[in-house]
């Protein structure tokens, strides 16, 4: 048994939602949908112009329903298009397969293509270059594989930090980082990520700009995101704070956010200055 990555269209407009009210999505897939089959194994990839988290990955798994030869998008499948598509869609028939969504990832477990980048069993798979549109075979080893890393929650490096490291460590390690070259294939910078943890510890679980108490996500972590008051390149624990994200998107999107961002600044100047 193998198993299928599907690319999704631009003209989603929204993937989540989609997936989440469409419960048996039907994709159009010429070149795949006849080999595959009920029960197989659907991963279900997002572009990184379409992502909440930043980057291309997987957000959805799913598994094989049935192949449909002459197969249609459906009403409910259509709100989600453009409406210049609607139209188009609804008056053709194209080979779809129908597939069942089991479990939908959120921040906490999306894949994302650079961990994939990193990995030894999909660094050389074409999985990495998906057009859009378009359906890659994974070898069943790879969907095992996938299954296995959909499975660890994978955007808490910080997180795990934070939680399992005494301050002093933190710091001594935050300090003695030094930041190696980028792995081959990887898009994203290496990050010091031991100056976000020693924010999220030093936050006690309230917003180092307004004292909210952050409410707890379902790890059991407050819901507060880091934010480089000086931009990403100053990576020392007093140019960085544990923020909650209604002060994070004032600093970077509102009227006032130089003006919360100078205060920040200062605030967490005063606390670093105990240290
Ligand atoms: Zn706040
Ligand atoms: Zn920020």
């Amino acid at each position: 048994m193998a198993g299928w990555v599907l690319k999704g269209g631009e003209d989603y407009l929204h993937h989540l939602d989609y997936i989440r009210a469409v419960k048996n999505p039907q994709w159009w897939s010429q070149e795949c949908g006849p080999k595959m089959l009920a029960g197989e194994p659907v991963f279900a990839w997002m572009n990184k112009t379409q992502s909440l988290f930043g980057s291309a990955g997987i957000y959805a798994r799913g598994r094989v329903v049935r192949f449909l030869p002459n197969g249609r998008d459906n009403e409910n499948d259509l709100r989600f298009w453009r409406p210049e598509a609607i139209a188009e869609k609804r008056d053709s028939t194209k080979p779809h397969v129908e597939f069942e969504v089991q479990t939908i990832h959120d921040s906490d477990t999306f894949l994302s293509r650079d961990v994939l980048a990193e990995h030894p069993l999909f660094r050389n798979h074409n999985l990495l270059t998906l057009d859009i549109g378009s359906v890659r075979e994974l070898t069943d080893e790879q969907a095992k594989e996938l299954d296995r890393l959909l499975a660890t929650p994978i955007a808490a490096t910080s997180w795990d930090l934070f939680s399992q490291s005494p301050d002093d460590e933190l710091r001594a390690k935050a300090t003695a980082w030094v930041p190696g070259n980028p792995k081959l294939g990887s898009i994203r910078k290496p990050r010091n990520h031991f100056v976000p943890a020693i924010a999220l510890r030093r936050s006690n679980g309230r917003c180092e700009l307004c004292e909210w108490t952050a409410p707890k996500d379902r790890l059991e972590r407050p819901i507060l995101e880091v934010h480089h008051i000086d931009g990403l390149q100053y990576d020392r624990p007093d140019a960085v704070g544990a923020i909650c994200p209604n002060c994070h998107a004032i600093i970077h999107r509102g009227q006032k956010g130089g003006e919360l961002n100078a205060r920040l600044r200062i605030l967490i100047a005063e606390k670093e200055s105990q240290h």
